[in-house]
């Protein structure tokens, strides 16, 4: 099956607002082993809809179509489509009641604008909004399907699993196939080379095909598989994984929808440790990735951002000698802040990083991008010395994502064998 997406709005057109929803409609719609084979945007204009529709249509047998379906005057996309069909249009009672009654949920005055919301061209199934006022339809034309539902991105990534994915996949029920997909998650490493350590491994022989999304600061390898059976699928994904690990290992940090942070989360919290963690350049992005899991008070006892020099001695206790002769950026200065953040805190375990985000500050020894991320336990410390080469807000990133992966890689038991 081959679908299609149409994104409605002169927000989008103008650059006002970025596609958000074209991007995840079409994640949701490869993840069900459906071809994408078009996304086009239009603004709110009735020939620019009709025409984009055309077209779609012309390349793939699904349609789905966001946006227009608010209740002021430049949504359009109902009466457009049913101007393009030659339908008329009707009130679902359903819709129009739901309408209402959130109106009263949420103390709205009603404005008789928004019936509009609950008006569809006939011969549609309306698709039920859960988080928003607006439904959505399916519209049949011959063996073709079109889905519209309204642009809001949070009631998009609601309607497409719930609404849409399940309508088109009643349509095309015939076609359905298992399909499985596995995401690998590396850092530390380019894409070229990722694909240069895969070379010898022939995928079509192991019936799975291979997708390369780089995700700053991030590469995410999918492998799907389409067969007749579940078990089958995951089979496959199974060996080809065990191929993609053989040659990547050291560079993979997490599966699936699991991130750095909420692994060691959880890996913190099983084994009982707590963490305190001292952050010059990073500016306090570690700490907000770690705290963004709930739950992060069990690990984590203190933060402390030691921006200047007077702050790594006044809060860390980093000796100013330690600082004038090595520097700030330098291993030592790196240890001592993770040693002192440990003993302040009296926590298992101790993390500092201190580096160069730039654009300025760097010199001939230490060019911009050098960072040293120091751990230590109390009876062992490790410095790791990178040297980034990014803008100042993605050394950032990369400093705190290298600082997650080091504590992983420690309650792992890696880093020592390292
Ligand atoms: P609409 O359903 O057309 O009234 O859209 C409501 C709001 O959703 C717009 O004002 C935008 O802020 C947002 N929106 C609409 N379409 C998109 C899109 N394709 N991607 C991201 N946001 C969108
Ligand atoms: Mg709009």
């Amino acid at each position: 099956m081959k679908t299609g997406i149409l994104t409605i709005g002169n927000e989008l057109i103008s650059g006002k607002t970025r596609d958000t929803n074209a991007s995840f409609v079409a994640r949701e719609l490869y993840l069900q082993g459906w071809q994408v084979s078009v996304i086009m945007s239009v603004g709110d204009d009735e020939n620019d809809i009709k025409s984009g529709l055309d077209h779609i249509l012309s390349l793939s047998d699904a349609v789905v179509i966001t946006g227009g379906l608010g209740p002021t005057v430049d949504d359009i996309t109902t009466a457009a489509l049913a101007h393009a069909f030659s339908l008329n249009l009707y009130t679902d009672v359903t819709a129009l009641k739901h309408l209402k009654e959130r109106f009263q949920k949420y103390r709205l005055p009603w404005t008789e604008n928004n019936a509009k919301q609950a008006v569809f061209p006939e011969g549609s199934e309306t698709i039920l909004n859960p988080v928003g006022t607006a439904w959505g339809f399916t519209l049949k034309r011959g063996r073709k399907i079109i889905a519209v539902i309204p642009g809001v991105p949070a009631e998009v990534k609601r309607m497409v699993p719930e609404g849409v994915i399940p309508a088109f996949r009643k349509e095309f029920a015939q076609e359905a196939l298992a399909i499985a997909h596995r995401t690998i998650r590396l850092s530390g490493i380019t894409e070229a080379r990722v694909d240069e350590a895969l070379a010898d491994v022939d995928f079509d022989a192991l019936g799975v095909t291979i997708g390369f999304y780089p995700d700053f600061p991030e590469i995410q390898i999918v492998l799907s598989a389409r067969c007749s059976s579940d078990t089958e699928a995951l089979e496959k994904i199974k060996k080809a994984e065990v191929q993609v690990t053989a040659r990547l290992r050291h560079y993979i940090f997490a599966y699936d929808q699991e991130t750095i942070e909420s692994i060691v989360a959880s890996s913190l919290t099983n084994k009982g440790l707590t963490v305190a963690i001292a952050e010059s350049c990073t500016g306090g992005l570690i700490t907000d990735r770690l705290t963004n899991i709930p739950g992060s008070s069990s690990f984590l006892e203190r933060s402390v951002i030691a921006y200047s020099n007077q702050a790594k001695t006044d809060l860390l206790g980093v000796p100013e000698e330690i600082l004038k002769s090595f520097g700030a950026v330098s291993e030592q200065a790196a240890i001592l802040m993770a040693q002192g953040v440990r003993t302040s805190g009296k926590t298992d375990i101790g993390v500092a990083v201190t580096g160069i985000a730039g654009p300025t500050g760097g010199s001939d020894e230490k060019p911009v991008g050098t960072v040293f991320i120091a751990l230590t336990d109390g009876s062992k410390s490790f410095c790791r010395h990178y040297s980034f080469r990014w803008d100042r807000r993605r050394n950032k990133i990369i400093a705190s994502q290298a600082t997650l992966i080091m504590l992983k890689r420690y309650l792992t038991g890696e880093l020592e064998h390292e």
